[in-house]
């Protein structure tokens, strides 16, 4: 069995030479491509699944790669918080996220202009500069008061301490809305919905798809909108696919989703274009 066991470790062994290669490689890379800031953001619409309006978008980076075309952030997002690289990229995403958000809010005549929510890791809410670089993304010219959101995950909610309640105290001060991401898939307990100052709880998809033909995923969700009633937050169900779930969803008075049933991520001109037409209903 020993000798088994050293044959396997030898074979093995090759592979990992070349996946360490590999992510060194992306490393290297993902230096050049944050110092010469080649990312790009797409994004995703927030729809109010009953008035049938969208409400804000959903900052979502990518990594325009010349030889891989579009790199997903599930390929790059979790080497970034590994490496730190996830502190400047993450501001860079932040700067953009806002200053494209003020040109669409600008374009729109709506009397509650549609928010920017941004995705923010572990490590940047950690982060000594983080509340800074807040500050500057809300200093942006023409962006609306009230407009910034951030999308945290439990993770974030289950290492409080006093760096992080003293953040989030000012970030409310500053008008920020505080998103939990991915709800239901973490350990976050109901007692940190309650203590931490959460605005929004967004449903992870993981629950959403198996609905409506799955009762206990129905029972699930239904609790989790009721319990945020109770708390007085918001609701978003995430990765609406199918009009049954949407119709499910807005039965039991799940007001907010977000799906490739309503729109993909998208560019900044085409969000333009779904407000214009929002617009001239
Ligand atoms: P997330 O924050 O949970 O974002 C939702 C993901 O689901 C996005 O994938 C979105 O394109 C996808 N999605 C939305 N609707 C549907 C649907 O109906 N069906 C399916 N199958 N998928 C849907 P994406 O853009 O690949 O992002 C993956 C993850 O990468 C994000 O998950 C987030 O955790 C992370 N991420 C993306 N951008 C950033 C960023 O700027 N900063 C940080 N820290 N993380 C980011
Ligand atoms: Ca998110
Ligand atoms: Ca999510
Ligand atoms: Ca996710």
């Amino acid at each position: 069995a020993k000798a088994a066991g050293k044959r396997q470790w030898r074979r093995f062994q090759p592979q990992l030479r070349d996946r360490m290669a590999a992510r060194h490689d992306l490393q290297a890379r993902l230096d050049t491509a944050i110092a010469r800031e080649e990312f790009a953001l797409r994004y995703q619409p927030v729809v109010d699944i009953i008035a049938d309006e969208v409400v804000g978008f959903e900052a979502l980076v990518r990594w325009p790669h010349s030889r891989r075309g579009l790199v997903p952030p599930g390929q790059f997002i979790p080497l970034a918080e590994e490496t730190g690289h996830i502190m400047p990229l993450g501001a860079w995403v932040l700067r953009n996220a806002t200053s494209d958000m003020a040109r669409l809010q600008n374009g729109s005549r709506w009397a509650t202009p549609p928010y920017i929510s941004v995705n923010v890791s572990a490590r940047q809410w950690r982060d000594t500069g983080f509340l800074d670089e807040v500050r500057r993304a809300l200093d942006t010219p023409g962006l609306v008061p009230g407009s910034l959101q951030l999308e945290l995950t439990e993770s974030v909610l289950m290492q409080r301490d006093n760096h992080i309640d003293a953040l989030t105290r000012e970030l409310k001060g500053l008008g920020v809305r505080i998103a939990v991401d991915d709800f239901g898939t973490g350990y976050s307990s109901l007692r940190y919905l309650q203590e931490f100052p959460i605005d929004v709880l967004k449903i992870d998809k993981t629950f959403i798809d198996d609905i409506p033909q799955d009762p206990r995923q129905v029972a699930l969700v239904e609790g989790i909108v009721r319990i945020a009633d109770t708390l007085g937050l918001q609701v978003i169900a995430e990765g609406i696919e199918e009009p049954a779930q949407r119709e499910l969803l807005a039965g039991i008075g799940c007001r907010f989703g977000q799906g490739y049933l309503f729109a993909r991520p998208m560019t900044v001109e085409q969000g333009e274009q779904v407000l214009r037409r929002h617009d001239q209903r």
